[in-house]
């Protein structure tokens, strides 16, 4: 019998995440689904330091899924978003990309956009800021949900969700933002940003995860293993 997957989802490349929270999961021989807006790379997202190439490249390395993240992380995507994200990855680290992200909460992409991921990816993820579950077997491969964790949700909670996962055998996709020591400003108000975790957190919540024994999996992964 199933008993749920869980896929472990960093979005927007923070440096902090990829300094953090990485080698945490790499110590526990964990992959995870990092996603990237391609053209801040070595730069920044919503004023926070995201990864370098060498980072990503390093990250590939040690077996952890990379999926793009838009070109410019803006809420108005071109084509070009799509497929240049694609095409700069895939060159520069000499792997095929098949994941893609929309950037922001509650994106709805339009058709257009939505038909030149179908054409480039296997599959698409959207995003929700409270608890989502896809199903096993998916019957579409494409904007499938994940649920974007905040600071308000307490481990006790995430806990549950795994719990739900697994009673339900549904697919969790969890996903970070910024993992690490210390939060940062909020890039649109003067508030701390909603997405920080704590390291100390995500150790807790990844060793309730693996006394759980739930399956965990890249987006890829699920995607080849359990589309219908
Ligand atoms: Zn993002």
């Amino acid at each position: 019998m199933q008993k749920g997957v869980l896929t472990l989802s960093f979005d927007d490349g923070y440096l902090d995440t990829y300094k953090y929270a990485i080698p945490h999961l790499d110590s526990l021989g964990i992959k995870s689904t990092f996603s990237v807006p391609v053209n801040l790379i070595g730069k920044a997202c919503e004023k926070r330091p995201v990864l370098k190439w060498r980072d990503l490249k390093n990250l590939k390395k040690n077996g952890h899924e990379i999926a793009s993240h838009s070109l410019y992380h803006t809420r108005k995507l071109s084509i070009d978003e799509i497929t240049q994200s694609k095409l700069i990855l895939e060159n520069d680290l000499n792997t095929e990309i098949s994941s893609f992200v929309y950037p922001y909460l509650n994106m709805i992409p339009n058709k257009e956009i939505d038909n030149a991921v179908k054409k480039n990816y296997s599959s698409s993820r959207i995003s929700k800021n409270f608890p989502v579950f896809n199903k096993l077997v998916l019957e579409s491969p494409f904007r499938i949900q994940g649920f974007c964790i905040m600071k308000k949700h307490s481990i006790s909670y995430l806990s549950h969700q795994i719990d739900k996962a697994i009673k339900n055998n549904l697919w969790l996709i969890e996903v970070f933002h910024l993992v690490g020591k210390k939060n940062t400003k909020s890039a649109h108000r003067n508030k701390p940003y909603r997405f920080f975790m704590h390291i100390d957190d995500f150790k807790k919540h990844i060793a309730f995860v693996l006394s759980k024994n739930i399956k965990i999996l890249t987006q890829k992964e699920v995607v080849l293993r359990y589309v219908n």
